[in-house]
């Protein structure tokens, strides 16, 4: 019963501090909430959508206070949303590594100018094909707890999304991310993006029940009144694809819940804060 996907303002395109986000969580009934934030690249990379590499120890430090606050009250962890791209791996384990993360998102983040640049130059399905193969490569990685927002791709270029044409590559995507342990999220924004639909896709989440592949509930809220939203309905898509089960991670180590366990302690939205136009970007 964790929140397990919110930024802070520091990546520069969200807004409220840690503790706002602690108290929807709180009056959502959920009993921790996970900080994963977008990591510090290097070389620029991405630089407008995150924090600078010297903003780490503030990050820790931001967690670190909202966390020793609401003790007794909600479990507050430091974790960390960090993107993959391939010939940084060497950089990202070395930035993994330096810090006790509780849960270590993976992303790829193909609407970011960088990754544009390095792939955009074919057609839109060569693209989409490409994001597929780089999500298996993330998991391959072993970098990485659980894949963010598994299909965000759809997002990118919503006209050119056909699911049934890209099936086979996610289709073998799935089969090399199986074998790794790593967890698919189950993102609840993608329900307000220009592909209006949450992440991933509901046959590529049934594909990976039928590998086992475990998945993580988040709403990647990049403002508090997001926190928790439409949990309820990310739970009913589990269990549409097969799952009995969520899991989460803590201390790098995952834990499984399951679903009706978890509907069960889910507090109504309050009816003030459901009115929602949460940013795009991932
Ligand atoms: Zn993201
Ligand atoms: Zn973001």
């Amino acid at each position: 019963m964790y929140e397990t996907h919110t930024h802070t303002p520091l990546c520069k395109h969200a807004i409220g501090e840690p503790e706002e986000y602690a108290q929807v969580a709180s009056d959502r009934g959920l009993r921790g909430l996970i900080v994963t934030c977008h990591n510090p690249m290097p070389d620029g990379f991405g630089s407008h959508v995150r924090m600078a590499p010297e903003q780490l120890d503030e990050y820790r430090e931001l967690v670190g206070r909202a966390r020793a606050r609401w003790a007794g009250r909600l479990d507050i962890r430091l974790g960390i949303e960090a993107d993959y791209f391939p010939g940084y791996e060497a950089w990202l384990e070395r930035q993994l590594t330096s810090v006790d993360f509780d849960y270590v998102l993976g992303a790829v983040h193909p609407q970011l100018p960088e990754f544009e640049a390095r792939y955009g130059g074919g057609s839109e399905f060569e693209f989409q094909r490409t994001y597929f193969r780089l999500l298996a490569e993330a998991a391959e990685t072993r970098l990485f707890d659980c894949l963010a927002h598994p299909d965000v791709i759809k997002s990118v270029r919503p006209a050119h999304w056909q699911p049934e044409a890209i099936l086979d590559d996610v289709r073998r995507a799935l089969d090399r991310i199986a074998p790794t342990g790593v967890a698919l999220e189950i993102n609840t924004s993608g329900a307000h993006k220009d592909y209006p639909e949450m992440n991933p896709f509901p046959v590529m989440l049934a594909e990976a029940r039928r590998r086992e592949i475990p998945v993580v509930i988040g709403s990647d809220a990049h403002r508090p009144e997001r926190v928790g939203a439409l949990f309820e309905q990310a739970l009913d898509l589990a269990e549409r694809a097969g799952y009995q089960q969520v899991s989460y991670f803590l201390g790098r180590k995952r834990h499984a819940i399951t679903l009706d366990a978890f509907r069960e302690v889910l507090r109504p939205v309050q009816a003030d804060s459901t009115s929602d136009s949460s940013p795009s970007s991932g």
